[in-house]
């Protein structure tokens, strides 16, 4: 059936009708990329997706397939709004891989990703107004949650080692001269989204002893902490600090994140208002996802798989750093990560990660720049690039192009010394701080 377009998209005759909320909700840097990003010619060093392809496709297949036929009706009802009990127990084996060996299953609920347990959580716990700390980048997914609640992010800075603990007690200290009430600190202790870097052991400790200090709450996401290249995991913050870190896994990079299976681990009391809203938000989680990462772990080699998704993505982190270490002009630096997807470069002085974009993709590579991780329009100078998803040789051959653009870049930069920056953004063709369709639509024209 034909549906006619709407004549006037932009004269929305519910416009003075919708809920505060929604004038935070932005389209995310990452999904405005997606219709470039998806091109054969383009090398997508943008999307942060996991390598699924390296699972063993066929048991995966037949133990979804075998599920159904064997327990039946079970796995195509409604369940509990906690998520399944069984699940729940093997959550917490896994979890003791980094630590945690005092959780019970009564304290997780499983949740559809983590992303849900993010939504969740500041559900509970976030008012309009209220500030949230993170770490300055941060994960564009939690920006947007917590942009949805309406809540004001404050950024604390990171370096190599992860989140500063110095910065954290400043901004502590500054709220609370100012009379801000804060909710709670967000942080991704491991191989962080974009940052690429990990907090590091006597940090772990100085963060939770500030937060004893200073009675505040730490949200711990966590779903890259077992994708170390060169370590045993690191102990979880949640593993020091029962009471004031909540802490939420999932295992869309351990195993796949079509499933959508995540979970958060919290203390009973909190944990009971986190079931209630799930409720409120899903019933309860799929059911059939749920006994699926069950019977996955139950049954299959897991831990041999994880270490071959780590074999995977350390090639292609190196295949990245090599190439960045050959190619990049002088000025440009970048993390060196030791687990995850992801690596935080920054540009010469005076580049714009932003406008150099649709230049890019005239170039064909992707990459996420650096402004959707942050909530007060800084990091124009940044981007990410995720190597979870190329293979090697696309990796170099978008490294080799993106160097080309930086350089050309450079090039016009100098051209331009001296004229302001209006004229330098009206050359670009992209207007700062407008992300969304409008602006991915007229990438697709030019590329
Ligand atoms: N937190 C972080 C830091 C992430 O990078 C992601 C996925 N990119 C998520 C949460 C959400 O993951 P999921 O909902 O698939 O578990």
């Amino acid at each position: 059936m034909h549906h006619p377009a709407p004549r006037h998209p932009r004269l929305d005759p519910l416009a003075d009708r919708y809920a505060a909320r929604t004038h935070g909700m932005k389209t995310s840097e990452i999904r405005a990329l997606f219709s470039v990003v998806s091109r054969p010619e383009v090398v997508s060093l943008a999307g942060g997706m996991p390598a699924v392809t390296a699972l063993p496709l066929d048991a995966v297949g037949s133990m979804i397939g075998e599920l159904v036929s064997g327990m039946g009706a079970q796995t195509l009802q409604y369940g509990s709004g906690q998520g399944d009990p069984r699940l729940r127990e093997r959550i917490c084996d896994v979890m003791a891989l980094e630590g945690i060996t005092d959780a019970s299953p009564s304290e997780v609920v499983v949740t559809v990703g983590s992303q849900q347990g993010l939504d969740l959580v500041t559900r509970v716990f976030v008012d309009p107004g209220d500030v949230v700390l993170a770490e300055g980048p941060s994960y564009v997914g939690a920006l947007g949650v917590f942009q949805a609640a309406e809540a004001r992010v404050k950024h604390v800075p990171m370096d190599d080692d992860g989140l500063i603990p110095e910065a954290l007690e400043q901004a502590l200290i500054e709220c609370r001269a100012a009379g801000d009430r804060v909710k709670f600190l967000y942080t991704v202790p491991n191989y962080h989204n974009p940052a690429g870097v990990t907090l590091s052991e006597p940090r772990r400790q100085a963060v939770v002893e500030i937060a004893e200090r200073y009675d505040l709450l730490v949200i711990e996401d966590n779903p890259y902490g077992l994708l170390g290249f060169d370590r045993e995991p690191m102990r979880a913050l949640r593993a020091r600090d029962d009471r004031r870190v909540i802490y939420l896994g999932s295992f869309s990079k351990t195993f796949s994140p079509g499933l959508r299976v995540g979970w958060v681990l919290a203390p009973l009391a909190v944990r009971e208002k986190l079931v209630l809203a799930t409720e409120a938000q899903v019933l309860c989680p799929p059911s059939l996802t749920q006994y699926a990462v069950a019977r996955y772990l139950d049954t299959q080699p897991w831990r041999e798989q994880v270490k071959h998704f780590v074999e995977l993505y350390r090639e292609r982190r190196d295949a990245t750093l090599e190439s960045l270490e050959a190619l990049m002009p002088p000025g440009t630096t970048w993390t060196r990560p030791d687990g995850g997807f992801y690596v935080w470069l920054k540009l010469p002085h005076g580049l714009d990660a932003k406008l150099m974009q649709p230049r890019a993709v005239n170039a064909h590579v992707a990459y996420v720049p650096g402004i959707g991780f942050y909530a007060d329009g800084s990091g124009r100078e940044f981007m990410r690039l995720s190597y979870c998803y190329p293979e090697p040789d696309q990796i170099r051959e978008g490294v080799r192009r993106l160097a080309r653009v930086i350089e050309a870049e450079l090039d016009l930069h100098s051209t331009f010394d001296g004229v302001d920056t209006g004229t330098f953004r009206a050359v670009s063709g992209t207007q700062p701080g407008i992300v969304g369709p409008a602006n991915s639509d007229r990438y697709e024209d030019r590329a």
